[in-house]
């Protein structure tokens, strides 16, 4: 490692406050050479995590900026080296300036994710909290924010730990077995070791049914909206873009006719689907917008039907119903809640799915909808506190350890031979250290970590 690196950590915008951040041996020595405090401390004297005020200066002792400079010092310090932070203005001009300075003296700039590479590879946190890290900064919805934030205050490490502790003692015992190969192990101890691998098994069992729910935190609910042309679906969607200003993200289509939006919700994040391509067409390009539609509902966790309550119901109403997949729960948005009704319950019951009265042009109905997607997703209410696996690289080391632990238990209520049962614990051991990061290939370890932004 060695070498001291430095980045802008607060991004390239204009900013009321910008943040320099700088790591390594050498890091608080670069500083010194372009701050110096109002009150004469030197920073090598510096107290550890307290401000001080004072001037940038660069290399010709012109004045870059007036700030604050907070030094932590290895091993204590996010990267478990030597750190500076310099808090400036949020000025682009200056912050880039203060890195020019920096780079003459000695410092590089960091790459993606350094920062928290090195506090990884330095044992200030496994690869799950490292990885909490980036996740806490691209959450989009506040329950995936709390899961992050329980996963970076050790929430899958302790448990992840407490697996590997238990199957590590189990190999420890079982070495004794190979290695005096004429002491008996009698039928208590046998039963020890298979309750010890069942409830390390249903553990990570427990761990892995949560990456379902994860998914969807991670990366929302497909909701895919469907019904006859003039219902009102896109007014539905524009309707539900507007109810919830909390949009978070915008997906153009790769086709004229697929679009995608993100909202809160229900409680949940829906990755909005407009499914205005479904409409027979002989137009090749628009022929591709309906398979790529339909692609898309064949994924869909949610579908909203949308009807028109001023019309009777239509063969088109069940032919659209008949395009949804039989696992996707199904709301039938009863649209035009403002015009006069024609709808009757025989109608509802033949529909037979729960539906629920709105208005798009007037916004009416909104809350009972919002109410009808909660009901309909209990479990995505309660709020996450770091044990829900949200992370697809976990999940199938997860996936693995699990595989391991059921052959090893196989392997020893068959007890072939002990060698066996330990070939299989220690795969499964191997595969809890590539969640954690204990045992993991640099080249790995360097993929995730260029998942980061530049100055985290
Ligand atoms: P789509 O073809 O299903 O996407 O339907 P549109 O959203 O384009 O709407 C079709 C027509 O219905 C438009 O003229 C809308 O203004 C109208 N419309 C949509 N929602 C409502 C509503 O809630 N009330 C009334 N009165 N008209 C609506």
């Amino acid at each position: 490692m060695g070498d001291t690196i430095a980045a802008i950590a607060t991004g390239g915008s204009v900013s009321a406050i910008g943040i320099v951040r700088i790591s390594g041996e050498g890091a608080i020595e670069a500083a010194e050479k372009t701050f110096r405090a109002a009150d004469g401390t030197k920073l090598a004297d510096a107290e550890n995590r307290r401000m001080y005020y004072g001037e940038l200066i660069d290399a010709d002792g012109g004045l870059i900026d007036l700030c604050l400079c907070v030094i932590s010092r290895g091993p204590g310090s996010y990267t478990g080296e030597d750190t500076v932070e310099l808090h400036c203005h949020g000025s682009p001009v200056v912050l880039s300036e203060t890195m020019r300075v920096l780079f003459s003296n000695g410092v590089r700039q960091a790459r993606a994710g350094e920062f928290t590479k090195r506090a990884f590879l330095n044992g200030r946190m496994d690869l799950t909290q490292a990885e909490a890290v980036i996740d806490l900064i691209e959450s989009e919805a506040p329950a995936a924010a709390k899961n992050a934030a329980g996963q970076l205050r050790g929430a899958i490490r302790q448990r992840m730990d407490a697996v590997y502790e238990t199957l590590l003692d189990t190999v420890a015992h079982f070495h004794a077995v190979v290695d005096y190969p004429d002491e008996e192990i009698d039928d208590f101890i046998m039963q020890e070791y298979q309750s010890t691998l069942r409830s390390a098994q249903e553990e990570l069992m427990r761990m892995l049914a949560s990456h379902e729910r994860g998914r969807v935190l991670r990366n929302g609910l497909p909701t895919a909206i469907i019904g006859r042309p003039n219902t009102g679906k896109s007014s539905l969607l524009n309707a539900l873009l507007g109810y919830d200003r909390a949009i978070v993200t915008e997906y153009p289509g790769t086709t004229r006719d697929t679009v995608e939006e993100k909202i809160l919700f229900g409680g949940l994040m829906l990755r909005l689907i407009d499914t205005a391509g479904l409409r027979k067409t002989r137009s090749s390009v628009e022929q591709l917008g309906v398979e790529r539609t339909l692609s898309a509902l064949r994924c869909a966790g949610l579908v909203l039907l949308v009807i028109d309550g001023s019309e009777p119901l239509q063969e088109e109403d069940f032919d659209a119903m008949r395009q949804i997949p039989p696992d996707a729960k199904i709301i039938a948005v009863v649209n035009k809640s403002d015009l006069p009704s024609v709808l009757s319950t025989d109608d509802f019951e033949r529909l037979g799915v729960r539906h629920c009265s709105v208005s798009a042009l007037t916004g009416a109905g909104f809350e009972t909808l919002d109410a009808e997607v909660k009901k309909m997703f209990p479990e995505m209410g309660t709020s996450p506190s770091g044990e829900i696996i949200t992370n697809a690289r976990q999940a199938e080391a997860i996936s693995s350890a699990i595989e391991s632990v059921s052959l090893a238990r196989e392997a020893l209520s068959a007890f072939v031979t002990p060698d066996a049962v330990l070939t299989d614990i220690e795969l499964a051991l191997a595969a809890i250290g590539e969640v954690t990061g204990k045992t993991m290939r640099e080249d790995v370890i360097s993929r995730i970590f260029e998942r980061f932004c530049v100055g985290k």
